[in-house]
């Protein structure tokens, strides 16, 4: 367990999110918090200073990026352990989310240093919020590797996975991206585009994977901006009528038990038939 809180009670690292895109996305309570503090640390102060001016916020910043996160860090504890209230803002969306800021949380917490959310907009939540796919279970893997052979060995490895998956994405790489993704998952799978979300030219494109790739390939508009991908679950069913995902619990479950045990266990993870799942089984054998 990390240490418990300091005494000092204005000693707190305030974790901000700011807009994703649409500068009056920024909360009441946000504003508030970011007039009192000693000092903002933000990933890149001339861009939040248009954030801030917007709001009439005048509370000096301080630089803490990936390239000096490292350094930021020590001045930043110092102010925090005089009792110097401060925030942490990143240039949109939630901090630490694909963002600067975690070894600064890290340290806050092992050194007992309180840190406090202020909760607002990330781009994946608003994204899932509007894909119309399900939501009940979701994992988020920021940025997909940059060259498509180790991209499209992520994807193979998610073929399967249980619950949607969301990405970021840039507009340099929007459309290989999703061209990987038909070559891997399959044109059927069900997918969601969100483009520039909260902005002008706000876009979501929802559909079959392989007709989502057309529509984007096909307007070179679709590939500009920021972008969130969503993409469904594996429901697919093979010709036994199993699930992807049992066959994947099934396969994972046999390499430690024998076969009627394996099934019989699969069958109350999955709810399916235990008698088609040992059927199966047995041919795997
Ligand atoms: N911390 C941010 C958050 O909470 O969403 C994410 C920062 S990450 C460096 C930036 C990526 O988030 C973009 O490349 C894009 O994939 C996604 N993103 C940010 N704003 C977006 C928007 N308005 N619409 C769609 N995607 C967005």
């Amino acid at each position: 367990m990390s240490k418990p809180e300091v005494s000092n009670p204005s000693a707190v690292l305030y974790v901000v999110s700011t807009p994703i895109g649409n500068l009056d996305d920024l909360s009441l309570r946000a504003i508030d918090v970011l007039r009192q503090v000693g000092r903002i640390a933000a990933e890149d102060t001339r861009h939040s200073r248009r954030l801030l001016q917007h709001h009439g916020i005048d509370t000096p910043m301080l630089a803490l990026h990936e390239h000096n996160e490292l350094q930021a860090m020590h001045g930043i504890l110092g102010m925090l352990r005089e009792g110097m209230p401060l925030a942490l803002i990143s240039d949109a969306g939630t901090p630490l989310i694909s963002d600067p800021g975690f070894p600064l949380i890290r340290a806050c917490r092992e050194q007992g240093i309180r840190v406090s959310p202020v909760p607002g907009p990330s781009a994946l939540i608003a994204a899932l919020s509007v894909s119309g796919l399900p939501v009940d279970a979701f994992c988020f893997h920021g940025f997909l590797p940059r060259t498509s052979a180790a991209r499209k060995r992520k994807l193979a490895e998610l073929q399967a996975a249980a619950g949607t998956q969301v990405f970021y994405e840039s507009s340099h790489r929007i459309l290989y991206a999703l061209q990987d993704m038909l070559e891997v998952l399959g044109g059927e799978r069900e997918i969601c585009v969100a483009r520039e979300l909260t902005k002008q030219y706000e876009e979501v494109m929802q559909g079959k994977l392989q007709e989502v790739v057309a529509s984007v390939a096909a307007d070179s508009m679709r590939q500009r901006g920021e972008f969130v991908i969503v993409v469904a679950a594996n429901t697919a069913r093979a010709e036994d009528g199993l699930s992807m995902e049992s066959r994947r619990i099934l396969g994972l479950l046999l390499q430690e038990l024998p076969v009627k045990q394996a099934a019989a266990l699969t069958a109350k993870i999955t709810g399916e038939k235990k008698n088609r799942l040992y059927q199966f089984a047995l041919g795997k054998r």
